[in-house]
């Protein structure tokens, strides 16, 4: 008996054996293929139930077979998880391509799409039907046949090119190597950089010295520590110019082609630019708005990376007689200076930071803000022994969660933290069904002598985390599709990042932030320096994060047709941003992955728009008091509860009586002086 095929709630995890798997996915593949067939074949007149309300229902145990597999390999995995991922993802995407191509089916819902003022369906199901719509339509099923070829033409070779860009980048990035021979040479390095390069060395065959390479954990210590100038340079310009070297990894071609093919797909399917085609499900909407939001935050933000800036530069004039400050030197400068202004150091905040303190912390905050309470069950199955099950309940004592906690690092899972869920929350049939979310992260473990103690930083990713859990958890949408963290990609991270500002201020840190040997609460004039010391160079932070925003929508923002010359044609994206002496040998647009490889085209801009809605989100708690139960249960209400339910701008401005205002982020980043 396959324990995967049988109906569950929580994930049967000390059931299942790897061999369950692929056979599981086999047979729920044919499931939901039976019940979309059961749609198409459907003789009734297409309706939202008979529809749209079956093909979101559909596949469900596939789902939930899937996030138990797809969790696993994240974080507990091993090569036979990992082959089984293998063979499973191909034709997991095969499926799902089959669901977009079916005419049938696209027949049925574009029956339903078309009538859809004259159907008397809530704010919920008509973001449903246009998001069940608009997942063939932007996939071409509108087209006639021909165009629908050129689609597929345009798809292949983007795919084809986007793969080849990444390579290009992979065999830069691999081929250079800086190997030095003099110890003068890597003066200024901490001792434990050092070594690292001196072993790098070695794993690259050479007897002895230190060897430099472009992968950040290399290069970024480099160009902060390294104290010979000519070195830094001849490293940044190698760094800067990755895929601009007119050899046969060079990538301008490349970018010109990926520009241009995406400009003629988003024609294709009625869309002025592609960034119009991304914006359209995005709380941004449309380029016109993220180039008003980048171009205000330039504004406002510029005077003071201006300023920043000529004081970064007479601390190097002071410090080493630099007259004039270059891309090489800022990070060593600046390394300097942060030393100068604060000395802070990260092991005299940590034993503030149990991570015990710290869960309990973070519980009793949500307990404060939303009623909710956490019990550590025993009684749930989990895939290690490490993992933690507690049961939410609200006020009245209602169950709203399963929440899973993983915390520390071990062989099988990768690096990072993150927030998922086994199982996601949707009524039916009268029935609330509620969510099991997981937090998986990498924290320092105990030892033997010492519990485990975490970093500022690490503090901040558990809030951050269980910022999404809450998403999650307090979800409250009638479809799965639209529940929980289920929103625009601009939108997400708020609930998160508005839960790291709790991590700062004092009325939350006296519930948790206590010396794990004496009691002691932590100092506030430690917080003080913690806070002043992440507002150090923002605005030249910010600048250099706008000038990335500028550079994705110039590629994808207009008419890419006539660009010939990808340099000129970035120097001109940039010319406002500029604050180092531009150099001619670099280029970034050829190492750009994140827009020409990755998914983030027309979409850079989302990193500033999310710290704006949650400074603006977070102005609002300070203003009544941060744990104001007026304004948390709006919070609640009408943004942690609604998922995707509606578009994320009408949501926000429910809950705070306004558009978001990018002046609570230059408030809170000391950009306002
Ligand atoms: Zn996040």
């Amino acid at each position: 008996m396959n324990p995967l095929l049988s109906p569950f709630d929580t994930a049967p995890f000390s059931q299942i054996k790897n061999e369950h798997f692929k056979p599981a996915f086999l047979q729920s593949i044919e499931d939901t293929r039976a019940e979309i067939d059961a749609i198409t074949e459907n003789t009734d007149t297409p309706t939202f139930e008979n529809t749209i309300e079956a093909l979101e229902f559909a596949g469900q145990q596939l789902d939930r077979i899937s996030s138990v597999f797809f969790n696993l390999n994240s974080a507990e995995t091993n090569e036979e998880i990992q082959k089984i991922a293998q063979e499973i993802s191909p034709l997991l995407s095969e499926f799902g391509n089959d669901i977009t191509l079916n005419k049938a089916l696209f027949k049925r819902v574009k029956a339903v799409y078309d009538q859809k003022e004259n159907l008397d369906l809530t704010v919920e199901q008509h973001t449903l039907l246009d998001k069940k719509y608009k997942s063939f339509s932007r996939n071409g099923a509108n087209l006639s046949e021909d165009k629908k070829k050129r689609l597929r033409e345009i798809d292949a070779k983007l795919a084809k090119l986007k793969l080849t860009f990444g390579e290009n980048v992979l065999a830069e990035t691999n081929k250079y190597q800086l190997h030095l021979t003099n110890e003068a040479d890597v003066e200024g390095l901490p001792e434990g950089e050092k070594e690292a390069a001196a072993q790098l060395a070695i794993s690259k065959g050479k007897k002895d010295g230190w060897m430099i390479t472009l992968d950040y954990p290399s290069y970024i210590p480099f160009m902060k520590y390294a104290k010979n100038r000519e070195l830094r340079k001849k490293l940044s310009l190698a760094f800067g110019s990755k895929g601009f070297h007119n050899d046969e990894l060079d990538n301008q071609e490349n970018v010109l082609e990926i520009a241009k093919l995406r400009f003629e797909r988003a024609n294709l399917l009625g869309y002025k630019t592609h960034a119009h085609f991304v914006l359209e499900e995005r709380m941004a909407e449309t380029p016109e708005k993220v180039h008003e939001f980048l171009n205000e935050l330039l504004d406002k933000a510029k005077p003071a990376a201006e300023r920043e800036f000529m004081q970064l530069q007479e601390f190097a004039k002071k410090m080493d007689a630099i007259d004039r400050l270059e891309k090489w030197d800022g990070s060593y400068y600046s390394e300097k200076l942060k030393q100068e202004l604060f000395n802070l150091d990260d092991e005299k905040l940590k034993p503030y930071f149990k991570l015990e303190n710290v869960i309990n912390g973070v519980f009793k905050v949500a307990e404060k803000l939303f009623d909710l309470q956490f019990k550590e069950v025993e009684d749930v199955d989990r895939y290690h022994n490490e993992v933690k099950t507690y049961k939410v309940f609200d006020a009245n004592n209602n169950f709203i969660s399963l929440f899973y906690a993983d915390f520390h690092p071990r062989a099988g899972k990768r690096g990072g933290a993150w927030m998922t869920s086994f199982k996601s929350q949707w009524k039916r049939n009268g029935e609330n069904v509620r969510p099991h979310i997981s937090n998986v992260c990498n924290f320092t473990p105990s030892t033997k002598s010492k519990p485990s103690l975490l970093t500022f930083n690490e503090v901040t990713t558990l809030f951050h985390e269980f910022g999404h859990g809450l998403h999650g958890m307090l979800a409250n949408t009638t479809y799965p599709s639209l529940s929980g963290t289920s929103v625009f990609w601009d939108f997400v991270e708020l609930p998160s990042q508005v839960l790291e500002n709790w991590c700062y201020e004092k009325e939350a840190l006296e519930l948790f932030a206590k010396h794990y040997e004496t009691g002691e609460t932590i100092p506030m004039e430690l917080v003080e320096k913690i806070k002043e010391s992440a507002m150090f160079q923002e605005g030249m932070q910010t600048l250099r994060q706008l000038s990335f925003g500028l550079l994705d929508m110039s590629w994808h923002g207009g008419d890419p047709t006539q660009i010939s010359n990808v340099k000129k044609h970035e120097d001109e994206a940039f010319k406002n941003t500029n604050l180092y002496p531009e150099t001619q040998e670099t280029c970034m647009s050829t190492a750009f992955s994140h827009i020409f490889q990755g998914g983030y085209s027309s979409g850079y801009y989302s990193y500033k728009w999310a710290e704006v809605l949650d400074a603006d989100a977070f102005a609002y708690f300070k203003e009544k008091g941060i744990f104001n139960k007026v304004v948390a249960t709006k919070f609640k209400d009408h943004v942690l509860s609604q998922g995707g339910t509606e578009n994320p701008m009408v949501l926000y401005k429910r809950f705070r009586g306004a558009e978001p205002k990018v002046e609570a982020l230059l408030e809170r980043a000391g950009l306002l002086k």
